[in-house]
């Protein structure tokens, strides 16, 4: 792995950069100073300076995530949490209408009409029981914890224009879904309109390997128009009875982990996250690091602005009292104390920095220390 500059080891090790070309020349190494070193150089050098090298592995340098504990969770306390689904469909087959459909159509929590604001993601109830809505411009959140390896959505709902039907931006829905192992629901939308062919829909997706359950296949096929505001109960029906058959568990009481679906600097309340409860639950007053922020959570505000005590597992609520505006798809996890949250900041933050100097996503060094 190649990941250190020369003239950054020359800086580190506090030698004069003549000096490393220098021994790197005699051991028959030409490289000038913006060359990287690999990491049998690196030992050579450290060995003829007198220093002490560590290297480490960036995916497991300063992923507080790692210290999370849920692995050694008793299933015991383990309650059903309710599914997040992401939408996903070619360009104006109606992803933002289909969101703003359900929304209006159904109010989570209880709380009657309200102002809603955009947050990134919302949660509606059905019978009683909750689905949480990625609602992402991009679906910045969902491809970025896919680079991380993590995984947000249990349910990808794509979206099919019942008059257009399949086209590329659909394929490759599909192919984020299947990647990514994640069921799918077909929505067909746009059932309103007078070309609409739903059985075209069905035959095309079939040929992607979506077999429609009335075709004797296992992927529910839901016919909905997000202008006429059809179809939405069905649809939200067919995700609850996939999201059953997935069991999807979590522990509510343990401490909160978290996933940023969107951030900004809000005037007056400083740093914002609409954050996406993964396990646990998150309370006011909570030491809190996301990435290189961190901070309590002094208030956590949901799409209708109601002001909430806590949120569970698959809930969603933008966290205000973070010091700093993490990215999209970082982790925010609570911690057991004020200073310990910091820690792991500052960590995160220096370990970032020298990620930006390096130029690398693989192996970095860490600590050069001088013996002497
Ligand atoms: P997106 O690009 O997938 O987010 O699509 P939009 O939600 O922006 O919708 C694209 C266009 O299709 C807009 O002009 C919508 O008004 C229209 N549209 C969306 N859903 C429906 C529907 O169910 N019926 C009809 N007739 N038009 C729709
Ligand atoms: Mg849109």
């Amino acid at each position: 792995p190649e990941d250190i500059r020369v003239y950054e080891f020359a800086d580190k090790v506090r030698q004069p950069l003549s000096e490393v070309i220098k021994i790197l020349f005699n051991l028959g190494m030409m490289v000038t100073k913006n060359d990287f070193l690999g990491k049998d150089e690196i030992e050579i050098l450290a060995s003829e300076f007198g220093v002490e090298v560590t290297t480490i592995d960036p995916k497991d340098a300063f992923n507080y995530e790692d210290s999370y504990e849920e692995d050694n969770e008793d299933s015991a306390d383990l309650e059903e949490r309710p599914p997040v689904i992401t939408i996903m469909g070619h360009v104006d087959h109606g992803k933002t209408s289909l969101l703003d459909a359900i929304r209006n159509a159904k109010v989570a929590h209880g709380e009657a009409g309200g102002i809603t604001q955009h947050i990134g993601a919302y949660s509606v109830e059905q019978h009683g029981k909750l689905i949480t809505f990625l609602d992402t411009p991009g679906h910045e959140a969902f491809s970025s914890m896919r680079a991380r390896g993590a995984q947000l959505t249990d349910i990808i709902v794509i979206v099919v224009a019942a008059d257009d039907g399949v086209k590329p931006q659909t394929r490759e829905s599909v192919k984020h879904a299947q990647e990514a192992k994640v069921p799918v629901i077909v929505a067909i939308n746009k059932m309103d309109k007078p070309g609409a062919n739903p059985d075209m829909v069905k035959a095309q997706m079939a040929e992607l390997g979506l077999n429609p359950v009335d075709w004797g296949g296992d992927v529910e096929f839901v016919g909905v128009s997000a202008k006429a505001m059809t179809g939405i109960d069905e649809l939200l029906e067919a995700i609850l009875l996939q999201a059953e058959i997935m069991e999807l568990k979590a522990n509510p009481n343990n401490m909160a982990k978290a996933v940023v679906v969107e951030s900004t600097l809000e005037k007056g309340r400083g740093p914002v996250a609409t954050v996406i409860v993964q396990n646990g639950t998150l309370k006011i007053g909570d030491n809190i690091v996301c990435g290189s922020a961190y901070g309590r959570v002094r208030a956590l505000i949901s799409d209708r602005k109601a002001q909430l005590q806590k949120i569970g597992p698959s809930e969603t609520a933008v966290v205000v009292g973070l010091s700093d505006v993490p990215p999209s798809g970082e982790i925010l996890m609570v911690m057991e104390s004020d200073k310990e949250a910091r820690e792991f900041a500052q960590k995160r933050y220096e370990y970032d920095r020298h990620r930006e100097l390096s130029h690398s996503t693989k192996t970095t060094l860490d600590e050069l220390s001088s013996l002497i």
